[in-house]
C-alpha cells in the first residue's frame, strides 16, 4: 500500500468537499498531503493573462505552486491536486489536462481530485491518474458523495 492508496482519507474528503461547497458557484482548488488539505486561492481571476471567471478554471497561485514544487522532495509530498466542477460535473476537461500534461508527461508525479458540486451541495469525485501510454490523465476511481447530516 503506497501513500498515493491512503489519500485522501474520509476526513480528507471531508475537508474537500466543504472547501468545494464554500466556494460554490466559483471553483475551489489546493492539494492532499498525508498530513492533510491545503485550501488554495484560486488565481485565475487574479491572473492578469486569463479573461476566464473563476467559473471556469482555476489556476494555483505562485505561492502554492512553490510549496507543492518543494514538498515533492520532502517526506511529506503532496499526492492529490483538487478542483471542483460547480454545475459542470467531475469530467477532467482539455483545461484541465493543459494543466496537468506537458509534451506527453504529468508536470507533478500526482493524481487529480475533481469534485462535482452543485447549489444542492457535492455530489461526489472522481480521480484521475496520469496514464503514461495514453499519455493523458485517465479516470482511476470515484468516490461517493458525503452522507447527508441531519434529518
Ligand atoms: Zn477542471
Amino acid at each position: 500500500v503506497t501513500v498515493a492508496d491512503q489519500v485522501p482519507t474520509a476526513e480528507h474528503l471531508a475537508v474537500i468537499y466543504d472547501a468545494a461547497a464554500r466556494a460554490y458557484p466559483r471553483e475551489a482548488c489546493g492539494f492532499v498531503r498525508t498530513s492533510g488539505v491545503r485550501e488554495c486561492v484560486n488565481a485565475v481571476e487574479t491572473a492578469g493573462a486569463s479573461t476566464r471567471t473563476a467559473h471556469q478554471g482555476y489556476t494555483l497561485g505562485a505561492t502554492d505552486v512553490l510549496e507543492l514544487a518543494h514538498s515533492l522532495d520532502g517526506d511529506d509530498p503532496v499526492v492529490l491536486i483538487y478542483h471542483s466542477h460547480p454545475d459542470v460535473g467531475a469530467y477532467f476537461s482539455a483545461e484541465d489536462q493543459k494543466f496537468a500534461v506537458v509534451d506527453g508527461a504529468a508536470v507533478y508525479p500526482v493524481d487529480h481530485l475533481v469534485i462535482d458540486v452543485t447549489a444542492a451541495g457535492v455530489r461526489g469525485a472522481r480521480r484521475y491518474r496520469f496514464s503514461p501510454a495514453a499519455g493523458q490523465y485517465v479516470l482511476f476511481r470515484s468516490y461517493e458523495p458525503p452522507e447527508v447530516r441531519g434529518r
